[in-house]
Formats: structure tokens, sequence, C-alpha cells
């Protein structure tokens, strides 16, 4: 083995895992004797390559390893000691009161754990809600854990989870128990692991839905909590279930978007609902999920979501992080291909079924998660809370679990949109939960302008960032606000690098971060976009102005929509 330079062992010892595989390792022990190999890669015994659920992302790794190519750090990471098997150290630095370093940085995000430094030096904690739905208790409890390990907030995300931070070192796995104790399970939050699955956020309430997405959700879930080999995937990877309710599930921008549709008689398939099947969305690569041409069966969707990611796992490149997500192997594959050794995997053929021969989708309400709307059971209505980017204090938590309880049946349900639905509310109590609601400092309608105003983390608490997101967003609304009325929804997003977590392609105006050089100095800014969309005005805006300083972006959008205001031919032409 000394006469191998490293890239030979390398490819060598990747060699010998794959060979393990075959041949178990007593076989192992005797074939890599006869190349002279002690040990697998990294140093490691050849009798402590994993077997089962954790063989999966070693057998990708061998594979492109014998190809000649090189893995990328954080894989060279996973391949050394599997991330969920870390939990020991993550108690052993809470003691010490330390954050981790290298490589367990990405180990620690597999248990919901985010160092952020050096934007703030402590922990974002992340969750997931299958769905986004969850219960007044766990809201309440949540806030609790934000009160006293961390800064007193919790942020709505675009996944339609909550986040915890300015947690400090010593407290990282006090916060993890205390979710567990209230039932929010957080393995594989972060890292390159399967992301809190949404859902439609008026699921199981919404007069025009075709089917009701919370059980589906919740088996996805749970799915991916009980199966190891989910896990360790080559890059992040997110699952959206839509119901064909007035709230968009934006799930053509996921990994994987399942659509709910009907099929009416006479049809080569029983009339129903089934699932579409759509593959490969990521907005921030300026990608939306296709169409696969499949019909589904509710209860094929986790088998076939399972399927996938198996497929996924096995064959995404695990060498560049920048290719490494599931639309690079449809790009490389065809999406024909992706679906047959997806039917491969789960050992029959899928039904193939024109999207063209499907009823239309119901229609979306654009600000469909603002304001009070009668739910399907008679009587009862939900309302629909506006929280400002997405941020929540502790107080309001508390306020908003008490009026779930006191007023509806204790559910709380958080949007894409980075707001958050109370549901089951009877009519005579609608007036009492608008008026507990705005003494929270919160409101239940907002303009045009303010009504879908997403921003991610930005600057203030992601090290990634080139601009305050979060602060830009709410001065551009305060200043739009009082200058201009619209008579259409108008969404506006915020993010803060290329990442796009604010999704800013999706936006009818979207800004992303950079800096911008005013004379002598750098500035925050950022460049500015129109016409993105989702669904059926499924469009990646175009960029119209470049390089634009903060202070500089709520005239220049003003500017824009002056502009529109002023030339549309009629009211009805829509800001696109
Ligand atoms: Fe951070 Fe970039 Fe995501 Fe914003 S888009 S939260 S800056 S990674």
């Amino acid at each position: 083995m000394s006469d191998f330079n490293d890239d030979q062992k390398n490819y060598l010892e990747g060699f010998v895992r794959g060979a393990e595989l075959t041949l178990g390792s007593r076989g192992l022990a005797t074939f890599a004797g006869t190349l002279g190999l002690n040990g697998a890669a990294n140093g490691k015994p050849a009798d402590a390559v994993p077997s089962g659920p954790d063989a999966v992302h070693f057998i990708a790794q061998n594979k492109q390893m014998a190809e000649g190519k090189k893995l990328c750090s954080q894989e060279e990471a996973k391949r050394k000691r599997h991330p969920l098997d870390m939990w020991d150290d993550m108690v052993k630095h809470a003691a010490e009161g330390k954050f981790p370093k290298g490589e367990d940085l990405l180990a620690f995000k597999y248990h919901g754990l985010f160092h952020v430094a050096p934007a703030q030096d402590s922990y974002m904690c992340r969750m997931r809600m299958p769905g986004g739905i969850l219960t007044a208790h766990q809201f309440r409890g949540i806030a609790a854990i934000a009160d006293d390990c961390g800064g007193g907030y919790t942020d709505v995300t675009t996944r339609a989870n909550l986040q915890i931070r300015e947690i400090p070192a010593a407290r990282g796995p006090d916060v993890v128990l205390g979710l567990q104790d209230l039932g929010i399970l957080i393995c594989g939050s972060g890292a390159d692991n399967i992301r809190n699955v949404t859902g439609s956020a008026t699921a199981g309430i919404d007069p025009q839905e075709l089917t009701d997405t919370r059980p589906l959700a919740r088996a996805m879930h749970y799915h991916i909590l009980h199966h190891r080999e989910m896990y360790g995937l080559p890059r992040k990877f997110n699952i959206a279930f839509d119901g064909g309710g007035a709230i968009s599930a934006l799930e053509d921008t996921n990994d994987i978007g399942f659509t709910a549709v009907r099929v009416g008689e006479g049809k080569s398939v029983p009339a129903g609902v089934y699932f579409r099947l759509q593959l490969g969305g990521i907005s921030g690569h300026k990608d939306f999920a296709k169409d696969e041409g499949v019909l589904l069966k509710p209860e094929e969707c986790v088998p076939v979501a399972d399927a996938v990611v198996k497929v996924f796992n096995e064959n995404g490149d695990r060498t560049d992080r920048k290719k490494a997500r599931l639309k690079y192997v449809l790009d490389r594959w065809g999406h024909a291909k992706y679906v047959e050794e997806t039917e491969q995997k789960l050992g029959y053929k899928l039904t193939r079924f024109p999207l063209a021969e499907c009823d239309p989708r119901p229609p979306v309400a654009k600000h469909g998660h603002m304001g009070v709307h009668p739910q399907k059971q008679p009587g009862l209505f939900y309302v629909g809370v506006l929280l400002p980017v997405g941020r929540l204090q502790t107080e309001q938590m508390h306020g908003l679990a008490e009026i779930a309880e006191k007023f509806g049946s204790g559910t709380i349900r958080l949007t894409v949109w980075q707001n958050l639905l109370i549901s089951d509310i009877a009519g005579e109590n609608i007036p009492e939960v608008k008026r507990r609601i705005e003494d929270l400092g919160l409101h239940w309608d907002a303009s045009n302008v303010r009504g879908a105003l997403v921003a991610c983390t930005g600057k203030a608490g992601c090290k990634f960032a080139a601009a305050h997101t979060k602060q830009h967003a709410t001065e551009i609304a305060n200043y739009l606000e009082p200058r201009l009325t619209l008579d259409h929804p108008l969404n506006i997003h915020v993010t803060g690098c290329p990442n796009s977590c604010a999704q800013h392609y999706l936006g009818d105006i979207g800004l992303i971060g950079t800096g911008v050089e005013v004379g002598e100095e750098m500035v925050e800014g950022y460049h500015i976009f129109v016409g993105g969309g989702y669904g059926e005005e499924q469009h990646i805006g175009r960029e119209v102005y470049r390089s634009v300083a903060a202070t500089d972006a709520p005239l220049a959008i003003e500017q824009m929509l002056r502009a529109y205001l002023d030339h549309r031919a009629s009211p009805d032409d829509s800001f696109n």
C-alpha cells in the first residue's frame, strides 16, 4: 500500500468498500489482503465498513471514486462517520460550552443545530412539522424553549417550519430534547437530507380542496424518520403535497411535487382523485418541477417518493456540491430514464396518464393566507395572521396559542408564505379573534403590498447573506404602503444570496442581495427581478435592475409599480 500515491489509494480503498458489500467482511479481508490493503478509506478498518441502510451512500461514493472522481469534503466527512451518530459529541460539546468545528458543523445540522457564526455566534435550531401543522400545546412549548434557550423569538420559514435562534453552545442538546418532549422530531432538518415535508395549509378544512394532504405529509414525515437510508443524500431534498386548496403549497418548487388532480368519468382510469408526480423543482437554479406524465393513487405517493429518493441517493453527484441536487441527475439522464429507474426500485410500472386528461386545478387565491375564510365544515372559519417577514415574538406565540385553544380546535397552520392560519373558529367568535390578534400587534388583513412579503434570514443571522433582507423587505413595504394602492395582490420575495431561500425568482418582484459600490464604499444592495410566478402563472422572474443600493430599492420598486399602473390596458391586467 505504501507504494501507491494518494489518488491510487483512494481508488483502491473505494473499490475494496464496494467489494465488501458483495463479499461480506470476511471475504473482504481475504480480498484486501491480496491487494495489500489492511484498511478501508480514511484509515478505518475494513470490518468497520457499514452495512444495511448506511451502505447506500458508501456504494454511491465508491462508484464515483471508481470513475476516478474525487469526493467533495462533505462526502469525505460522511464516510468517516455517519452524521446521525453524533449525539454523544453534541452532549460533550455542550458540556464544554463549545460549538462544532470543521466537518462536525455539517454533522450537527443532521440533528437540527446550525452554528451560524460569524453572523451570530450561536446555534439556530430548525424543526420539522409535517404539513406545517402543529398544536397550540406544541406552539407554546416551542415559545418556552425559545425563551429559555434562545433569543425569545422564532422565525417561520418558507417550508412552513419554525426556527429558534441565538442558542448558546451549552443549550443545544436541551433544545433538541425539549422539542422531542413536545413530539417535534427534527432529525434531518438540515444538511443533506429531506427537509420539512410541506402540504396544503388549509388541508382538511378547505371547501375547494380535492383531498386532505395531512395524512400523506404525516406518513412521509415518519417514513423519513424511520428509514435511515433516507439520510445522507448527496444534497438537500424537498417534498411537497398540494391538495388543490385555495393556498398554494408551491409544490412545483420541490424536488418532488405531488399535485392532487381529479379525473372525470370515461377515461382510461377510474374516475376519482389522484396525484400527479412532478420532479426536479429548484427555483434557485431557475427550474420548476416537471410533470412526469404519471398518475398516482394517494397510497402510492410515499412508496414512490421512497423509490425516487433511493435512485437519487445512489446516483446524485457526490463530487461537486453545485451539481448535487436531483435536477442534475434529471438533466444528465432525462426524465424518462429517471422514472424507469424509479419503477425498477418499486418493482412495478407506474400508470401513464396525460396531464391534459385531468380536470384543471381549482384556482389559487394569491393572498388567500390572509383574512377570514369559511371552512368546508359549516359555521367554521379559518383566520390568516400576517407575521411581519415571518418573525414571531414568544409573547405573540403564547397569545396565538391561547386564541387557537379558546376559539378554535387548538390547531396552528404555518404557511410557505411565512404566515399562519388559526382554524376551526365559530362565526360568532370571529370579531373577538380579530381583536385579540390586533392586541398582539399582529394583523389578520394586509395591503396587497404586505400580504406576501417573504424574506430569508439575511445578514442578521446567516453568513451567506449579502444584505439585511428582513429589514430591507420591511422598509420596502413601509415605503410603498402609504404611496401606492394596488388592486392586485403582489408577492415580493427578498433573498440574501444565490441559495435563494426566499425564492426571489418566483416573486412578482424578487430581490437578491449583492454588494454595491457607491463612490468608494461597498454597501448592501440588490439585483431586482420581475415577473416570477408559480403554479398556473409559473415563470422565472427576469432581471430589470442590477446592483441597486438597498436604500434606493424602495424607490426603484415604486417606479416599476407606477409604470405598471400607468400603462396597463385595464385593471384586469395582472402585474405579470
Ligand atoms: Fe442565508 Fe442565502 Fe438562505 Fe438567505 S438565501 S437565508 S442569505 S443561505
